[in-house]
């Protein structure tokens, strides 16, 4: 018995997600229709990559199709599915802005503070505070006033 135990047990090693993941999480999936439309409407809504914003790179052209911008979790969600669907922890992100900035911050294992640190920061050097509030509506309210708010200090 104990022999077909190892196999299981390196098999999960490997990352299999679907092994890893509790039952009650699967309704937390980028996959289900819910949060497709859910993406869609956020995108419209918010159509700017908060982290280029910030950076003063923010062009219209990132906005030529929806598959370049992505709805991202500020605090990743780690499957907890409160954390999945609260639209106070979502943010728009381009692609590139997400697979390399936002994962290496993740990498890191920093959250959601550390990542207001970090949009706080780059404005600083690249944007100015009429250059994001011209912005602002385009932005999540939580995020506009997690940047707008330091600026003022
Ligand atoms: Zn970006």
């Amino acid at each position: 018995m104990v022999s077909t135990f190892r196999p299981q047990v390196q098999t999960r090693h490997k990352g299999d997600k679907q092994d890893i993941r509790k039952p009650h999480d699967r309704g937390a999936d980028t996959g289900t229709r819910k949060w497709q439309r859910l993406a869609s409407d956020w995108i419209h809504k918010y159509p700017l990559c908060v982290l280029c914003l910030v950076r003063g790179t923010n062009s219209i052209y990132h906005n030529d199709g929806s598959s370049h911008l992505h709805v991202d979790h500020i605090e990743p969600h780690r499957g907890d599915s409160g954390l999945f669907w609260d639209q106070n922890n979502l943010e728009t992100l381009c692609r590139d802005c997400h697979a390399i900035d936002k994962r290496s911050h993740e990498e890191r294992g920093l959250g959601a503070a550390q990542w207001f640190e970090l949009l706080r920061n780059e404005m600083k050097l690249y944007q100015t505070k009429t250059g994001v509030e011209q912005c602002s509506e385009l932005l999540p309210p939580r995020l506009a006033n997690e940047i707008l708010r330091a600026q003022s200090t």
